[in-house]
């Protein structure tokens, strides 16, 4: 059995950290993390660089990317201007993300939910790369609380024509069970989990049973919630490589070299990060 794990770390990790780190960093960063083995890394997010700072300067990012065969570099985008731009920048997959709620579509993208999921359809119809369409907020939202199984089940029908589609605890709120029936009843291909109320890990496993395939995870679980601010953020790429490599799926990720992609990070930004995995260090050696 093999997944595909995406490290998200330079998009939503970096993304909700106060320090805003050059491009040059960045894609220091995504070039270490396609040494460590990464199937896929979320590199850019093509959005606003006045509404998120910290994504400025995407295209440099992706110039900075020191090309590994076997490593797939997406991006994010919100809209069709951030479509044109991540197309034209020279990555290999978009991953147009949209809200499950209109609230959160307004806040997040400044457009109304119907608005995205027009823009997302059109995306997916003319697009010469590979789209992953994201549905943020699945199972909750800041503004309008539990969603509703039913609109995010007819939202992902009514884009099925994407390649992919991924459905993402943005905030952190999910549990198992809810996890396992939601992936189950729209056959969603993959999740982004944070682990914001500790239960982003139990919520992989569920979704590993539940037939996902495709996990977004950030290394040293970097970032956080800007809707929570002591929050932690996506679920660690080393605890989910540790964890499924134990339990007989392959990922394809060296983990020492993502441990150590961690502690130059932890370095980086002078403070601990979340993940375990990377402060334990791997299933100890004989000694
Ligand atoms: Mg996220």
């Amino acid at each position: 059995m093999r997944v595909t794990i995406c490290d998200v770390g330079p998009r939503d990790g970096l993304q909700n950290e106060p320090e805003t780190l050059p491009a040059s960093v960045r894609a220091e960063l995504v070039n270490r993390l396609a040494k460590a083995r990464a199937p896929r890394i979320e590199a850019a997010s093509f959005v606003r660089p006045d509404a998120v700072p910290q994504m400025a300067d995407a295209e440099a990012v992706v110039q900075g990317i020191a090309r590994r065969e076997g490593t797939e570099y997406s991006g994010l985008a919100l809209n069709a201007k951030g479509y044109e731009r991540l197309a034209a920048a020279g990555l290999d997959r978009v991953n147009f993300t949209l809200a499950a709620t209109d609230s959160f579509s307004r806040r997040n993208a400044n457009q109304s939910r119907e608005e995205a999921r027009v823009a997302a359809a059109d995306v997916i119809a003319r697009s010469q790369l590979p789209v992953t369409v994201t549905i943020s907020v699945a199972f909750g939202c800041p503004f309008e609380g539990r969603v509703d199984p039913d609109v995010v089940a007819a939202l992902a029908e009514s884009l099925s024509a994407a390649d992919e589609i991924v459905l993402a605890d943005t905030i952190g709120v999910a549990t198992p069970r809810q996890v396992r029936a939601l992936v189950e009843r729209t056959q969603a291909f993959g999740v982004h989990l944070h682990n914001t109320r500790n239960t982003g890990y139990a919520n992989a496993s569920a979704a590993l049973e539940a037939g996902a395939q495709l996990f977004d995870a950030s290394c040293g679980g970097l970032g956080g919630c800007p809707y929570a601010p002591r929050a932690t953020g996506n679920i660690a790429t080393e605890d989910l490589v540790y964890l499924f490599e134990g339990d007989g799926v392959e990922t394809g990720i060296d983990l020492d070299a993502l441990v150590a992609t961690s502690e130059w990070l932890e370095s980086l930004l002078g403070r601990r990060l979340e993940g375990y995995v990377y402060r334990a260090g791997p299933f100890p050696a004989r000694g």
